[in-house]
């Protein structure tokens, strides 16, 4: 499987905006501040290794737009991050707020490099140099980085402890998904997978389902991948495949959910920032019949709905035509490629899109940032609710604006989101200043 971004990969995330205009009312002014970042921010991080050598690693902050607040989104640790994928992701930042209405904007960033080679010390080193090169950059009312694949509460920690020191006082608003104790968020370690899993019982209200007839895989099984899989389970669906980097299983009878997480992170090393187990080698948590797949298999699967919780770009042109899932709920971003798509609305399969199905990451950061000023923490129960309202009311929108102009809803949210920033573009009156006179 393929977990670099192919190099059009912004551009393909662009193109969804030519869809959608056609179903909402922006302004031509609108997609055109859309079609580039606000600001980018390149860095090289230098990093004493433990062997006393130094690495210089690549780093990148993309701002991408700030119509509806500051921006906000995720940092990146991977050897295939790049600047067209740190750019895309900028953009679906911006898509996702909009579309669920948190008043944030977009934005991203990554550090290019394996972080599993790294010993604890090296990975602390690397998170607070990286800050110390960005920290001009971000800040709690400008530009809000959050945790996103393999990054983790623990680096987060880091990172806002370097971005306080230099400022000299206290900020545990300028990064979200933090350990509690450091300001935290209750509900903020389940909140990608538990937005997914809010949106599957839409439409097990809409469609009826019985949870115990609905089979469903997962690629992917890290913090997003694992919430879904285990709220899921635990209301009687049949998780039948679970996947990671190194290879997935298959069980037809259902995947002992609880006990393959309990497996996969076992053997964390690393300040439990990365496990060395993986899915593949869990003895008890699948049963009878259970084989060896692999990422590629899995996404083929004749299952009920997939759940592609990893990388970029899994379901393209070369694989959708064998797609064999009714429902498809985007955990990770952009894992479906604009010709797949055609390909799978073709074949009537439902894609729940990215910038709805993992913005409950996004709202609940938005909530640890407003406990972090207000200096007033919720309840786990507050937190939940919360984040179940926000994501019904946005499901209902997207579902029912997808309904009424017969597209699919992707298109659906991406309109959405465009009427949202729009009205902010509007309210400040220039546009129709002009163009009325
Ligand atoms: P994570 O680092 O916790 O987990 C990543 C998982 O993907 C791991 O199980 C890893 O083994 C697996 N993986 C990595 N490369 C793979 C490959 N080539 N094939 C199959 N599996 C592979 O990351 P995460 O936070 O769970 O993020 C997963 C996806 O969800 C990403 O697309 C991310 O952008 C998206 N997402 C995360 C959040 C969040 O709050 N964490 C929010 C929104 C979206």
């Amino acid at each position: 499987m393929s977990t670099s971004s192919t190099p059009n990969v912004f551009t393909a995330a662009l193109s969804r905006l030519d869809k959608a205009r056609r179903f909402a009312t922006p302004d031509g002014e609108l997609i055109e501040r859309l079609q580039q970042p606000l600001a980018t921010l390149q860095v090289a991080v230098p990093v004493r290794m433990d062997d006393g050598s130094l690495r210089i690693f690549q780093g990148y902050r993309v701002r991408y737009n700030d119509t509806l607040g500051p921006t906000k989104g995720g940092l990146r640790y991977h050897p295939a991050v790049d600047l067209n994928e740190v750019q895309a992701l900028a953009f679906w930042m911006t898509c996702k707020c909009a579309a669920v209405g948190v008043p944030f904007g977009g934005g991203k960033g990554g550090v290019v490099v394996n972080p599993k080679e790294l010993s604890r010390l090296e990975l602390e080193r690397l998170s607070r140099r990286f800050i110390q090169q960005i920290a001009g950059f971000i800040g709690p009312d400008t530009d809000i980085p959050a945790p996103d694949v393999y990054t983790n509460p623990t680096i987060m920690g880091w990172m806002m402890d370097e971005y306080s020191r230099l400022q000299g006082r206290k900020v545990p608003a300028v990064i979200t998904g933090k350990p509690i104790p450091l300001g935290g968020s209750l509900g903020r370690e389940d909140a990608t997978g538990r937005g997914a899993y809010y949106c599957i019982k839409e439409f097990e209200r809409i469609h009826g389902w019985h949870p115990a007839d609905i089979r469903i895989a997962v690629q992917g099984f890290g913090n997003a991948g694992q919430h879904v899989a285990r709220l899921l389970h635990a209301d009687g669906y049949r998780v039948v495949a679970i996947s990671d980097s190194h290879g997935g299983v298959f069980c037809p009878d259902g995947v002992e959910v609880p006990e393959a997480i309990r497996q996969k992170n076992a053997t964390r090393g690393l300040a439990d920032v990365y496990c060395a187990e993986s899915v593949r080698n869990c003895e008890h948590c699948t049963r009878v019949g259970t084989k060896a797949i692999s990422n590629a298999d899995l996404l083929e699967l004749d299952v009920d709905i997939l759940i592609p919780a990893a990388m970029e770009n899994q379901i393209t042109a070369a694989n959708a035509a064998r797609i064999k899932a009714r429902t498809i709920v985007e955990v990770a971003n952009g894992p479906t490629s604009p010709e797949a798509d055609e390909v799978l609305h073709g074949h009537g399969i439902q894609v729940v899109p990215d910038i709805l199905a993992n913005a409950g990451g996004v709202t609940v950061s938005y909530f640890e940032w407003l406990q972090n000023r207000a200096g007033l923490y919720w309840t786990e129960a507050e937190v939940h609710e919360r984040l179940r309202q926000i994501m019904v009311t946005a499901f209902q929108g997207i579902h029912g604006r997808m309904r009424e102009h017969q597209c699919d809803m992707r298109t659906a949210a991406y309109a959405h989101a465009l009427d949202r920033l729009n009205a902010a573009v509007e309210a400040q009156g220039t546009y129709s200043y002009f163009n009325h006179h």
